[in-house]
């Protein structure tokens, strides 16, 4: 752990929200700047990393010490994920907390991580075990960043996860607002396709900074069913541009 400089961790309180897709540009995107990156996917009942890199044929090796080697996405980008133990997609992890948690420790403390500038987090969603297994092995992050979209039944529960941060002492590093409004690619007019700014609220009334907003862009969700990271695809597009807007604050020496 002492070799990992910066550890964020990505939360959110529902699924579906962005989270794996932040989480892996965010590593991504840290990668291109020079930086020394993990990315730990905590989502054991619904790994996602491995499909968004395009990593998922992959298979994981040990060294002499049995240490496992995490799969290299690119030379300063490794990663870790259960999905690379699963025999198919739909093999399914049914697993209560204890081995949960043994697991998140074993991904820690028993991957050949090597020196870190940044480790980024995908935790799954919620307030449940894996969240606090997380933050219980990492001991101490630097804090969450935390995704939610616009409407009021996102922010219902991503309440929940600011509480959660606060009650566990992990900083929030900031909210970032996915899904936020459509720009039509024909008229350039927008649409909020969800209603409400809950993000921007929500940062207001718990005091923590709102990192952004990030557009609902189909080349985005297209991009990801492909494994390819967006932010390193498309850098002219509105969207990368709101990808590096909400990331620069996380950019750290
Ligand atoms: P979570 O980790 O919160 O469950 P994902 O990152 O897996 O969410 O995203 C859920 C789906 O939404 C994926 O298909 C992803 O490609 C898509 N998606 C995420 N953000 C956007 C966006 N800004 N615009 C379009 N599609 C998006």
């Amino acid at each position: 752990m002492s070799e990992i400089a910066h550890k964020y961790i990505v939360m959110s309180g529902k699924g579906g929200v962005g989270k794996s897709s932040v989480a892996a540009n965010l590593a991504v995107w840290l990668s291109t700047k020079g930086k020394q990156v993990g990315l730990l996917d905590a989502d054991i009942h619904g790994p996602s990393v491995p499909k968004l890199l395009a990593v998922d044929d992959r298979k994981l090796a040990s060294d002499d010490g049995h240490r496992v080697q995490p799969i290299e996405y690119s030379e300063n980008l490794r990663v870790m994920s259960i999905g690379f133990m699963l025999s198919s997609d739909s093999e399914a992890v049914i697993w209560r907390g204890p081995m949960k948690h043994n697991l998140i420790q074993q991904f820690v403390q028993n991957v050949d991580w090597g020196r870190l500038d940044y480790l980024v987090v995908d935790c799954p969603p919620g307030t449940g075990d894996e969240p606090l297994s997380v933050i219980q092995v990492l001991g101490g992050a630097d804090g969450a960043v935390v995704v939610t979209t616009p409407q009021e039944m996102a922010a219902i529960d991503v309440r929940k996860c600011l509480t959660f941060c606060r009650q566990v002492n992990l900083p929030v590093l900031g909210i970032i607002e996915n899904m936020s409004g459509f720009i039509c690619p024909h008229c350039s007019k927008r649409s909020d396709i969800f209603a409400g700014h809950s993000g921007e609220q929500m940062a207001e009334d718990f005091h923590v900074p709102f990192l952004g907003c990030i557009p609902i862009d189909p080349a985005l969700g297209a991009a990801s069913d492909r494994g390819k990271p967006f932010v390193t695809l498309a850098p002219e597009s509105a969207t990368v541009q709101a990808l590096q807007h909400a990331f620069e604050p996380l950019l750290n020496s």
